[in-house]
């Protein structure tokens, strides 16, 4: 089986790779289970866009902001600067955002963004009417329930992917392959990421020598309804907070200011931080109140987490939620140029959540990421259509490495809690320590292929953190030792 171009995910960025690349190529889109179950799917508050050519700059000033000058400069210009273009092209396409009774479109803001500049559909189900529409416009075929194992390179340039499905394996060669894989919600305890998203392909370009950037830079969101029985905890939209939610504790006492002037619309790395600190220094449970927001609108522009949370037993927006962090967004990834190319490794790209662009630098703003998973992967394609060459061998044959062994799913656990407890919102190098030595224990054990992938991922969060000292960005470390 030999393809013009395999695109690992159907989330946005696998999508919008897709469908900006033409008919007539032999194109092939791979997913871990259902087309849905990505991050994609689940996203909420909407995308981002420059208002007009003059709010580029405001926005690109935004975006380095929050990235704390670790952003790649260029990469945020061409971000912003493609914005308008790319949503004009899905409102050609036929993609509906909202808009008011005259047709205008409806701008929303969100935490440090200096104006109102957030598109978004079905109210908060910007990412569902997204994917949707996406999946629809795909013309190409879509294999499914399929995990990619392996990438098949040979002499610097990429040929295919080794897959399983339904516990069959298999080679599929390509003149291209797409890494569009999304994140490593997966890895953490917490998490509001889909069930497919554990960071393996991750671990596969770590294999193969491939550079990962700032995987130190993990964000957390802050107001997460962690309580539920899934691995997929409810996410409450940072849009919540930007049209006037508050974080409160159990006396209604809104303690965020006393870390951060702007309160509810800090940067989500300042309120999660915050929250978690006032949890344990007041042992005191904190809740995300919208009673403000009158009913109506509510349940108008917000209908999936009205539904989502009158299911869980809370009546919004007159009840308030008790909330937590929990991991959310990937901010580092694999290092691609700013056309989405992998350096060294010739027809491997990347894009979407699972690439680091450099434009989120150690910090992403909040609803640049669909963003940047449109923008980067229309520059995938229109690399493919440059540069895509032929020139691979077929000697690829399938690996003998068990995938799964007795045992790894208690050790995906512990891996899940290890990282839960060492590694993310607040930091120590005692506590990075002991995650890098549990990990290093674990990759020392027999495990099957697909645990030992997530470790090696896994490792390389703990490594970058460890070499960080200073807190910068979502990155925060702090020299005493953690309980
Ligand atoms: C709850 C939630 C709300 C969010 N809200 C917003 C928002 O409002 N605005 C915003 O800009 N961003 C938001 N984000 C972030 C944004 O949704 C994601 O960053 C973005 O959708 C990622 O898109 P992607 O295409 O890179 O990956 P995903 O959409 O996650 O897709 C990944 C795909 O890769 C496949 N895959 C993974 N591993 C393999 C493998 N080994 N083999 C085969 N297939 C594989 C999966 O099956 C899936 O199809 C939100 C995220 C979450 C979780």
């Amino acid at each position: 089986m030999r393809y013009d171009v395999v695109i690992i995910g159907s989330g946005v960025a696998g999508l919008y790779t897709a469908i900006a690349l033409p008919k007539e190529l032999k194109v092939l889109v791979i997913n871990k289970s259902n087309p849905w179950e990505c991050n994609t799917y689940y996203a909420q508050g909407g995308v981002t866009t420059a208002y007009n050519d003059e709010d580029i700059a405001s926005h690109v000033e935004d975006t380095l902001d929050a990235g704390a000058g670790m952003c790649n400069t260029d990469a945020v210009q061409l971000m912003s600067e493609s914005s308008q273009g790319v949503i004009r092209d899905l409102i050609h396409r036929g993609f509906v955002f909202d808009t008011d009774e005259e047709g205008n479109l409806l701008y929303t803001k969100e935490a440090a963004h200096s104006r109102s500049r957030i598109l978004h559909a079905g109210g908060d189900a910007t990412g569902r009417h997204l994917h949707f529409f996406l999946l629809n416009q795909n013309p190409h075929p879509m294999l499914s329930d399929t995990t990619v194992v392996d990438l098949l390179i040979e002499e610097g340039r990429c040929c295919g992917v080794e897959t399983v499905t339904r516990g069959k394996r298999k080679i599929i060669l390509a003149d291209n392959v797409v890494i569009a894989s999304g994140g490593v919600g997966s890895l953490y305890e917490y998490h509001t990421n889909a069930s497919t998203i554990s960071g393996d392909i991750h671990g596969i370009c770590i294999e193969k020598g491939i550079e990962l950037e700032s995987m130190e830079m993990m964000q957390f969101h802050p107001t997460v309804f962690v309580a539920n029985n899934w691995a997929r905890k409810q996410l409450l939209s940072e849009a919540l907070r930007g049209e006037g939610a508050h974080v409160v504790d159990e006396n209604g006492y809104r303690f965020l200011f006393e870390y951060d002037p702007r309160g509810e619309l800090a940067p989500r790395d300042i309120v999660s931080r915050a929250i978690f600190d006032y949890k344990q220094r007041s042992a005191k449970q904190v809740y995300l109140s919208c009673e403000d927001f009158e009913s109506e609108y509510f349940k108008e522009r917000f209908p999936n987490i009205y539904k989502s949370l009158n299911d869980l037993g809370f009546h919004l927006p007159k009840e308030r939620v008790p909330i937590s962090p929990a991991f959310h967004y990937a901010v580092g990834g694999i290092k691609t140029d700013i056309h989405g190319a992998i350096p060294d490794v010739k027809g491997l790209y990347a894009a979407g959540e699972s690439a680091s662009t450099g434009v989120h630098g150690a910090n992403r703003l909040a609803s640049n990421s669909l963003l940047e998973g449109l923008v980067f992967s229309k520059k995938v394609a229109e690399s493919i259509l440059v540069h895509s060459e032929h020139g691979c061998s077929e000697n690829f044959k399938i690996s003998n490495e068990p995938l799964e062994l007795e045992g790894d799913k208690e050790k995906k656990d512990q891996l899940r809690r290890i990282m839960w407890d060492n590694v993310s919102i607040v930091r120590t190098p005692e506590g990075l320590q002991k995650a890098y030595e549990a990990i290093a224990k674990m990759l020392s054990e027999d495990v099957g292929r697909l645990l030992r992938l997530r470790l090696l991922t896994a490792r390389s969060i703990v490594v970058s953190a460890q070499k960080r000292s200073e807190s910068i960005g979502v990155h925060f470390i702090t020299q005493g030792i953690k309980e």
